[in-house]
C-alpha cells in the first residue's frame, strides 16, 4: 500500500542543484509526489511504497550535490491530492531556516565550457553553475535568489533562461547563470581608469603582465594587487608600493602540476588545494628557483589554485604562478568597489582588470596549512564562511546570542536555533576599514539569518574595540552583556569545534598565544588551565616578565629579550648595544608597576632575537616566531638535538614556569657556537616536552582525560608536530586541537558564545 510522507530537509540546500537531484532520483524510481523549496528548507511530499522510500533516503543521503550539506531529515504522515507525476513546483515563504552557501571555485563542467571553443561560453569569465560560483559574496538578503543579489541588473538572455529553468540542465536555478550575451563584462583600464583598447582582455592582461606590470585584479571577495613571481623588479616594486616590508605573498599557479615544480604537495595537501573552498594552502618549499622576496625567509609558499573561471582563463595564458597579495593599502582590507579601487590603489597598481559585478560582501581568501594528521585553518573566510558548525548537545535554543570576539584576526558568532554561524575572518579592528567590515557583517548576519541581536557576550578586555561595541550596543539597546577571559574562551572554542557537550567534564586546556587578559589584570599567554565549558582555574603558568615600553614590547623583540635577561639576572650586554636599555634600568628599579606577561609568543620573540631574528623590529605579526619556526626547520640532524630545561616553582595557589635556565643554556650555546638552527631546534623541543611534562604531573592530582591545545603559538606546525608526536606514546589522554576554526584568535568569538550559554543554563 503506498504511503504519504512529507520528507522536511534542512541544511545548505537552496541553491546546490538539490532539488532536480530530488527530481531526478524520484522519477527513476517511479515515486510520484513534488519537492519545493521552503524557508526551513527543502519540502519533498512522495507518495510511495516503504522500500521506494528508503531507496530515495539513502540516495539523498549518499549522492547529495557537491555544495549541499544536509544537516537534519526529519519524515512526516501527510494527506494530500493524488499526485500522477513527480514535479518540482513553486518555492513557499515563511521564516527563513536555510544556511548561506560559501562561494565555490569553479568546477570541471564549467572549465570545460570556457575551454571548449564550440561551447557558448567559451572564454566567458563569469562562468557558473549550481555546483560552482559566488554566493555567499554576491548576496543581499534572504531567501537566495537573483533579485536578492548583485546579479539583479542582469537579465538572463534567452538561452541562459532555458537552462535556468530546465531541471536536467545543470543550470537549473543557478541564480548567478550568465553568459557573454546577458552576464557580467570585464574591463581593462590604466591607472587613470581609462580603457584600454585590445581585442581580448585577457590576453592583453596577461601581456602587461610578462611585461613586469602591476595589476589590481577584482576577484570574489576583493581585489588583488597581482604580478608575475618571477619578475624579480617587479615583486620589489610591488613592495615598496604597498608599503610590505616582509610578510610573505601568495601565489596562485595554473595546476597541481605546476605548484609541484616549487613546493612538495602530499595528497591530503592537494585535497586542500582543489576542495570547492579553494583556499591558499602553506606548503613546504621544495625547489627554490623563484625569488626569495615573495616570502622573506619562510621555507613554506603560500599556494592556490585559480578559483573563478577569471583566474582559470588568465593563468591558461600564464607559465610562471602569478603573485597575488590583497588590493588595499598597508593593513586595511581588500577593497571591494571598481571607483575605491582606481582611488586607493593609484600609484600602486598599473593596470585595472575589473567588472560591473559587485561585491555585495567582502571575503578574504582562506589560508589553510595541514599539520600531523589534519587541515589547520589560519585564516577562515572565502570558501569557508558562511558554514555554519553544528551544535554539541545541550547548546539548543540560544539564538540571537552574539559573541563578539577580539580584537586581532576578529570574528564574531552569532548563534540561531540550530547553528553555531562564525563570520568570516573580519581582521584587525583598529583599522578604521575593517572595523565598518565587523559593524557591517554584523548587521548582515542577522538580516540574513532573521535572528536580531537578544544577548551580548564579549572579552574581559574593556579596551577592545569588540568590547566596547558590544558595551555601547547593550547600554542603547538594552540587552544583557556578559564577558569571558581571554583563555577560557580559547579552550571552549576547541570544545565547540570537536563537539563536546556542553556537560562535558573538566580538560586540561593548555592555551599558549600572544596576549590576553587574564583574572588578575596581568596579560596572560602562557596557560596551563582546569576548565569546562563555564569555569576554569589556573594550575600553572610561564612566570610574569615585564612589558618594556607597552605596546613597543610586541613589535621590537629585543625589549622582551632584554626583559628576560634582566629579570634572571643574566648579563648579555653585548646583544644589546645599540639599543636604548639605560632607560629600562632605570624604569625596572623604580617603583612603578609594569605591565607584566606570560605569553609564549613574546617568549618566542625574546629568543628570535638572540638568534639575530627581527633585530630592529618586526614588520607583521608573529613575524619573529614564524622566522624562528622557519630557522628550526633548517635543522638538518634534529634527532640528536639535546633540550633545554624549565624550573617548576610552586607558587600559592598554582605552578610557575620558569625560564632562567632555558635562558643561561641558549647564551651558554651562542657562546660555543652551536649553529642556530640547532638551538632554534632545540627550544621548539624543549617547549614540546615541558608542555607534555607539566600535563603528566597535573594528570597525577587532577581527573582529566582530554587535553585542549588552543592559542595562536600552535599555529607554529614544528611544535605541533613534536607535541603530537609526544602525545602518541601517552595512553589515556585524548588530545584535542582546532582544525576548522583557527586556533588563534579568530576562534575567540565561538569560546565566548560556548561559555555564556553554559553559564546561562547552569552548567557546571
Ligand atoms: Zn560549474
Ligand atoms: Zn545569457
Ligand atoms: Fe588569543
Amino acid at each position: 500500500m503506498p504511503i504519504g510522507k512529507q520528507i522536511i530537509i534542512t541544511g545548505a540546500i537552496q541553491g546546490v542543484g538539490f532539488r532536480p537531484f530530488v527530481y531526478n532520483i524520484a522519477r527513476q524510481l517511479d515515486i510520484v509526489g513534488e519537492v519545493y523549496n521552503d524557508s526551513a528548507g527543502v519540502i519533498i511530499i512522495v507518495q510511495c511504497t516503504n522500500s521506494q522510500l528508503n531507496l530515495l533516503l539513502s540516495s539523498l543521503e549518499n549522492n547529495t550535490p557537491v555544495l549541499a550539506t544536509i544537516t537534519n531529515i526529519k519524515i512526516e504522515e501527510v494527506q494530500f491530492d493524488g499526485y500522477v507525476d513527480f514535479s518540482i513546483t513553486q518555492s513557499r515563504g515563511g521564516k527563513v531556516a536555510t544556511l548561506v552557501l560559501p562561494d565555490a571555485c569553479i568546477c570541471n563542467d564549467c572549465i570545460n565550457d570556457i575551454t571548449n571553443k564550440n561551447n557558448r561560453r567559451y572564454g566567458y569569465a563569469f562562468t557558473n553553475c549550481t555546483n560552482c560560483g559566488p554566493r555567499f559574496s554576491i548576496i543581499k538578503k534572504m531567501p537566495y535568489d537573483r533579485q536578492s543579489t548583485s546579479m539583479a541588473p542582469f537579465m538572463m538572455c534567452q538561452k541562459c533562461v532555458q537552462e535556468y529553468q530546465n531541471p536536467n540542465n545543470r543550470r537549473f536555478h543557478a541564480q548567478p547563470n550568465a553568459c557573454h550575451h546577458c552576464g557580467p563584462q570585464l574591463q581593462l583600464t590604466d591607472s587613470a581608469g581609462k580603457d584600454i583598447a585590445c581585442n581580448d582582455i585577457i590576453v592583453k592582461t596577461a601581456t602587461l603582465l610578462k611585461q613586469g606590470k602591476i595589476i589590481a585584479i577584482k576577484g570574489i571577495g576583493g581585489f588583488h594587487l597581482a604580478c608575475l613571481a618571477n619578475i624579480e623588479s617587479t615583486i620589489a616594486t610591488l613592495r615598496k608600493r604597498k608599503h610590505r616590508a616582509h610578510k610573505p605573498f601568495a601565489l596562485m599557479a595554473k595546476d597541481i602540476t605546476t605548484i609541484k615544480k616549487y613546493c612538495q604537495v602530499s595528497p591530503q595537501e592537494e585535497n586542500l588545494l582543489t576542495n570547492s573552498a579553494s583556499p591558499i594552502v602553506l606548503l613546504k618549499i621544495d625547489n627554490n628557483t623563484l625569488p626569495s622576496q615573495i616570502a622573506p625567509k619562510q621555507k613554506k609558499l603560500g599556494f592556490m589554485l585559480p578559483y573563478t573561471p577569471l583566474h582559470y582563463l588568465l593563468l591558461q595564458q600564464l607559465d610562471t604562478p602569478l603573485l597575488l597579495t590583497s588590493g588595499n593599502k598597508s593593513c586595511n582590507p581588500q577593497i571591494t568597489n571598481n571607483q575605491q579601487a582606481l582611488q586607493e590603489l593609484e600609484g600602486v597598481a598599473d593596470y585595472f582588470l575589473m567588472h560591473n559585478r559587485d561585491i555585495i560582501n567582502r571575503v578574504d581568501d582562506s589560508v589553510v596549512q595541514f599539520s600531523t594528521d589534519k587541515a589547520q585553518m589560519i585564516r577562515r573566510a572565502r570558501g569557508y564562511a558562511p558554514t555554519a558548525l553544528p551544535l554539541p548537545n545541550g547548546f539548543e535554543n540560544c539564538q540571537g546570542l552574539l559573541a563578539v570576539g577580539a580584537e586581532l584576526k576578529n570574528t564574531f558568532c552569532l548563534m540561531t536555533q540550530s547553528n553555531a554561524l562564525i563570520s568570516q575572518h573580519i581582521g584587525d579592528l583598529k583599522t578604521l576599514e575593517s572595523y565598518q567590515d565587523f559593524e557591517y557583517n554584523i548587521d548582515l548576519y542577522q538580516r540574513l539569518y532573521m535572528t536580531p541581536i537578544q544577548h551580548l557576550v564579549a572579552d574581559l578586555h574593556p579596551d577592545y574595540l569588540s568590547s566596547k561595541y558590544a558595551d555601547n550596543y547593550a547600554q542603547t539597546h538594552d540587552i544583557k552583556l556578559d564577558t569571558v577571559a581571554h583563555h577560557h574562551a580559547h579552550i571552549a572554542a576547541c570544545l565547540f569545534e570537536n563537539g563536546r557537550t556542553i556537560n562535558s567534564k573538566k580538560v586540561l586546556g593548555v592555551v599558549w598565544d600572544g596576549m590576553g587578559l587574564g583574572a588578575d589584570n596581568s596579560l596572560w599567554g602562557g596557560e596551563f588551565l582546569l576548565a569546562d565549558y563555564s569555569s576554569f582555574s589556573r594550575l600553572a603558568h610561564f612566570e610574569y616578565t615585564p612589558l618594556l615600553g607597552g605596546d613597543k614590547a610586541q613589535n621590537e623583540p629585543w625589549r622582551m629579550a632584554y626583559a628576560y635577561c634582566k629579570q634572571y639576572q643574566i648579563s648579555a650586554s653585548a646583544y644589546f648595544s645599540g639599543k636604548p636599555t639605560t632607560e629600562f634600568d632605570a624604569l625596572l628599579n623604580s617603583d612603578l608597576v609594569l605591565n607584566n606577561t606570560s605569553s609564549v609568543g613574546r617568549l618566542f620573540d625574546a629568543v628570535a632575537y638572540l638568534l639575530g631574528i627581527c633585530s630592529h623590529k618586526i614588520s607583521y605579526e608573529a613575524q619573529a616566531a614564524i622566522e624562528l619556526e622557519n630557522m628550526a626547520s633548517a635543522c638538518l640532524n634534529f634527532d640528536a638535538q639535546p633540550t633545554y630545561e624549565f624550573e617548576l616553582k610552586q607558587a600559592k595557589n598554582h605552578t610557575h614556569i620558569d625560564s632562567k635556565k632555558l635562558w643561561i643554556a641558549i647564551l651558554k650555546d651562542l657562546e660555543n657556537q652551536v649553529k642556530r638552527e640547532d638551538i632554534a631546534y632545540r627550544f621548539h623541543l624543549s617547549l614540546a616536552q615541558l608542555l607534555v611534562e607539566v600535563v603528566l604531573q597535573f594528570k597525577q592530582t587532577h581527573p582529566f582525560d582530554t587535553v585542549v591545545l588552543s592559542g595562536g603559538v600552535f599555529h607554529n606546525q614544528l611544535l605541533s608536530t613534536q607535541i603530537s608526536a609526544l602525545f602518541a606514546n601517552i595512553d589515556n589522554i585524548t588530545l584535542l586541537t582546532h582544525s576548522k576554526l583557527p586556533c588563534g584568535d579568530g576562534s575567540i568569538s565561538l569560546g565566548q558564545a560556548a561559555i555564556c550559554i553554559a553559564k546561562e543554563k547552569k552548567y557546571g
